[in-house]
Order: C-alpha cells, then structure tokens, then sequence
C-alpha cells in the first residue's frame, strides 16, 4: 500500500481488538467509554483499526470526516451542575439558601453562562440536574 500523501511504501497496518474498552475523547471534550464508534478511517465495533504512514505520519483513508459527537450523558449533568453550582455559590456551607426559589429558567442562565458553548438540550439537562439538587 502506499501512502495517499507522499507516496511512501512505509505504510504500518495497526489493528487493535480492544472490544468494549475503547476510549474516545472528542473534539468537544466528552468522553466515552465502550466499544469503539463506527468512525471511518479510525475503526468501529471491536477494532482500532488505522493505516499509517511511517514517514509523513498521514492515517489513510478519505477525509475529512464528519461524526456526530455526543451530548451530555445523565452523570456528566450532574457532575457538571456541581461545578456551576459551586461557580455561582457565594458560600458552599450554606449555598442552598442563595438559591432558593431558582426556576429552570434561572437555572439555564446561569448554566449558559458558565459554558456559552453547550448545545441547548445540555444546557436544559445541566439545569434541571442544578434545580434537582437546590430542591433536594
Ligand atoms: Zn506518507
């Protein structure tokens, strides 16, 4: 095989079979455990699998790419309503009774504020994790 960019003969088949103990951790910072995600070029399912260049370091295939990178799942919500929550809290002894009476509303303010990047259903699911715990 040679290489789609330079033409070296030194292209390195890796293929991996790692099941369900890949991890990715994508462009927008979340991370996900599994197996690995039908990505072309990269692999899917069971195998990490890549054809490299040895000498321009080019992974063959077509690109660019497009995947569909995931959103916030139940626990990063939670994990992530702590640090908005400990963000905004003037006191963390006492913080509840500075956010008594918040609506979800408030909530996705002060959500959208923290991180102006999250997509709008993170930020309502941020949120509602944030409303849970000052009510709990
Ligand atoms: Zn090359």
């Amino acid at each position: 095989m040679k290489c789609q960019k330079c033409k070296s003969e030194k292209v390195m088949r890796v293929k991996g079979k790692c099941s369900d103990l890949c991890i990715v951790t994508y462009p927008n910072g979340r991370e996900k455990r599994g197996y690995v995600p039908e990505i072309p070029n990269v692999g899917g399912g069971d195998y990490v699998k890549i054809d490299v260049c040895l000498d321009c370091g080019q992974i063959q295939g077509k690109w660019p790419v497009e995947i569909e990178e995931p959103g916030l799942n139940e626990e990063d919500a939670r994990e992530m309503a702590d640090e908005v929550i400990e963000h905004y809290a003037e006191d963390m002894r006492d913080w509840k009774k500075q956010f008594v009476g918040r609506t979800l509303d408030d909530w996705k303010g002060l959500v959208k504020e923290f991180d102006s990047d999250l997509a709008e259903e993170d930020v309502e699911m941020v949120a509602t994790a944030c409303l849970h715990k000052a009510n709990a």
